[in-house]
């Protein structure tokens, strides 16, 4: 068939901390309409990659390109327009808000920026039918009036997905999106993931391995903040350098 085209790359991305290079000359293509898995040990440099693939941090050299065109000096927000949000823990729920208030809110706000909706709820009132067919959609419907505060760990985790679903993203970035689950809240967001992934890329950083087993078309492993692997699960994780990163850890 055609090749695949490329939604998210990334060229010899570097990041020092002080000295400390966190990410040191990754390279990273995710393909367009994929899932695609950025896993390793602890202190790899997986948030690190998030950060600077999202705008949230400025790489030390390196680019970062979305559809083809630089995003790399681009502030976060400017990023969203081009098609690229992520996934936040938390801190863009309003918690004294209801579930649908929150979407609501996300709809109306001219910026993803936490803390900078203006828009008067009354307003918003219009975007009804599309905050209730994103509810649903991430599994809320029926807990719309609750109180933000008053869900679930991982029904907050539902909500910042619909959330992020508000800017219509191309490509999302999901931050570890079972962590601190049981096992049936594991499997709602195994479901949510892919049905979020239809006709989107979601990239996502994740521990559980029977998650990785089930979600990802392909796999990306740093370890000390380089890649040691990519390519399908299946592959990855019969590579001798991948077993020997984990069972070091
Ligand atoms: P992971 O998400 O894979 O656990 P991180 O990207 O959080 O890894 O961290 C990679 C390395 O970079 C770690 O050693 C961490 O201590 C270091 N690091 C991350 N952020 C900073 C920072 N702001 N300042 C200094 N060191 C950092």
């Amino acid at each position: 068939g055609p090749p695949l085209s490329t939604a998210l790359e990334a060229r010899r991305l570097v990041k020092d901390f002080r000295g400390f290079r966190a990410t040191n000359e990754v390279d990273l293509q995710i393909r367009e309409g994929e899932i695609h898995a950025i896993i390793g040990p602890n202190g790899a440099g997986k948030t690190t990659l998030f950060n600077l693939l999202s705008g949230f941090l400025r790489p030390t050299s390196g680019e970062v390109l979305l559809f083809g065109e630089r995003i790399d000096t681009l502030a976060p927000h400017a990023i969203v327009r081009r098609g690229l949000s992520r996934s936040f823990q938390i801190s863009s729920v309003f918690p004294t808000m209801t579930v649908r208030e929150n979407v609501l809110v996300a709809l109306g706000s001219p910026t993803p920026l936490p803390g900078q909706f203006w828009t008067p709820l009354s307003r918003l009132e219009a975007l009804g039918p599309r905050a209730d067919e994103i509810l649903d959609r991430v599994g809320l419907g029926a807990a719309h009036a609750r109180l933000a505060a008053d869900l679930s760990h991982g029904e907050k985790r539902q909500l910042e997905i619909g959330i992020s679903l508000t800017q219509e993203p191309r490509v999302l970035l999901l931050d570890e999106p079972t962590s601190g689950m049981g096992s049936e809240g594991i499997a709602r967001v195994i479901a949510l993931v892919r049905e979020v992934a239809r006709g989107r890329t979601v990239v996502l950083v994740e521990h559980n391995m029977s998650v990785v087993a089930e979600l990802a078309d392909r796999i990306t492993v740093l370890q000390y903040g380089q890649v040691i692997a990519s390519g399908r699960y299946d592959d990855v994780r019969r590579d001798p350098r991948v077993i020997e990163a984990y069972l070091g850890e």
